[in-house]
């Protein structure tokens, strides 16, 4: 037994802790679960906890349906909602087949495999999100409009605002569970928040992130609110994006960072973010995974000027320019650590694990096949004409989900590092989504066409 199982053991027992979560997700990014008692645990950490993967959203065909949860011990933290004794812990678990090997349809281990890669070339690739999200007043009826928590909007700081006190215990909770954060704060629409996580390793930042959407809903509901991480629940409002800060360091060098360079953004930051903007269509339908993300990156804040509703559509980059899909912040200078690229196209809606997989894929073929970066775009996009962004060379994302799962279906890229399985059930998962939505009649259409035809 390793230090670190040891010192869950001896936690649990100090702590009085009686339930352990093994907490995993499914393809789609939905958090899954499984109780064991601690008796188990030595068990679990030698062998794993099996369970039937075939009820879990792209584990398993059923003829191989046994599968092996195995408790990533360095995961381990108390649920600070259920600390009193006796409490409750939870560990992030690793998926593995019945004989032992990774299972492929984990999206942890999707991730694991492309890290492994980009640890061969002799980076490390660390993330930090942004994370937008909704508090609600009620619990979600079937198909009626939600009702946002509080009337404020981007940085409001009064007295009656909901969002106040419940960023106030939800950092709290976070921080105790080991997740640090850096900056929170209202984002422009009502009841919608902004918490940024402070950057980490992309596995940690992805279970972070899976951490945190539970702990605000966990948050909300204490405090008579609801949390969604949905796109875009409302038309006339910004949506909620997941922008994140790529980085990849060789040891302790940002290798983006090269001094006197433009923007100090080295050969290989450069070739990072070509790969991002060749490969930013094709491995759209992971990163707006659904139908409802496409309404948040449809034409930036034309109709939402000065709300923040800043969402990128077209396939650029920029240095200072929120209507770009990728952006280069400042440097800022001392601070050579600094230099990093902004992916502002994601939503909160994603699975981080299969998210960040494709993005660093993307990147790292930038850097090997020495992708040349096209020229930056200092333009407001949005207030562009077709032809105008056509003759700057500057493609749309793809503007709907069918389009998004039609150019995913043709990507090599996306296809080996989701690998067969997942590749194949994510795709046959979203054209569902994306049939049953064509073929429904939406409030849209009865509003406007049944008084007229
Ligand atoms: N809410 C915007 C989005 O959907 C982002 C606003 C911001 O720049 O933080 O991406
Ligand atoms: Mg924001
Ligand atoms: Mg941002």
């Amino acid at each position: 037994m390793d230090k670190q199982q040891e010192f869950v053991l001896r936690t649990l027992e100090e702590r009085d802790i009686r339930f352990v979560r093994l907490w995993f997700t499914d393809v789609l990014g939905y958090l899954k679960s499984v109780a064991v008692a601690p008796a188990e645990l030595e068990q679990a950490f030698d062998e794993g906890i099996g369970f039937d993967g075939s009820a879990i959203e792209g584990f398993a065909r059923v003829y191989e349906s046994d599968m092996i949860a195995k408790p990533d011990p360095g995961t381990f933290q108390i649920l600070p909602w259920r600390a009193e004794a006796p409490g409750t812990a939870r560990m992030f678990c690793d998926i593995l087949m019945p004989d032992g090997s990774p299972s492929y349809a984990d999206p942890r281990y999707v991730l694991k495999r492309i890290l492994a890669k980009t640890s061969d070339l002799g980076f490390t690739f660390y993330t930090h999100p942004e994370i937008e999200f909704f508090l609600l007043k009620d619990k979600p009826v079937d198909g009626t409009r939600p009702v946002p928590a509080d009337s404020s909007g981007y940085f409001d700081h009064t007295p009656q605002n909901v969002g106040m006190d419940f960023r106030r215990q939800a950092i709290t909770m976070l921080e105790s569970m080991g997740i640090s954060v850096e900056f929170s704060h209202h984002e422009g629409a009502p009841g919608q928040q902004e918490i940024d996580l402070r950057y980490a390793d992309a596995l940690s930042t992805a279970d972070n992130i899976m951490t945190f959407r539970l702990v605000m809903k966990q948050v909300a509901l204490e405090q008579g609110v609801q949390a969604t991480f949905m796109p875009k629940p409302f038309s006339e409002y910004p949506g909620s994006g997941m922008h994140t800060h790529l980085s990849l360091f060789e040891g302790d060098r940002n290798a983006f960072y090269e001094s006197g360079a433009e923007y100090q953004l080295s050969k290989v930051g450069r070739s990072f973010i070509a790969g991002l903007l060749r490969h930013a269509a094709e491995t759209s339908a992971v990163t707006n995974q659904w139908v409802n993300s496409y309404k948040r990156i449809w034409g930036g804040s034309k109709r939402t000027a000065g709300a923040g509703g800043e969402a990128p559509s077209y396939i650029c980059w920029g240095h200072n320019n929120r209507s770009a899909l990728i952006r280069v912040p400042m440097y800022k200078p001392g601070k050579t650590g600094s230099t990093r690229v902004e992916v502002r196209s994601i939503d909160s809606g994603a699975n981080p694990y299969l998210t960040y997989a494709v993005l660093l894929a993307a990147g790292l073929k930038g850097i090997e096949e020495g992708y040349e970066l096209p020229a930056g775009a200092d333009d407001d996009v949005w207030a562009l004409s077709d032809s105008e962004r056509r003759a700057m060379g500057i493609e749309p994302l793809p503007q709907n989900l069918g389009e998004a799962i039609e150019l995913m279906e043709r990507s090599e890229l996306v296809a080996e590092t989701l690998g067969e399985h997942v590749f194949d059930f994510f795709l046959r998962n979203k054209k569902q989504e994306w049939e049953e939505y064509r073929s429904e009649v939406t409030a849209f259409e009865l509003r406007k066409m049944l008084p007229v035809l």
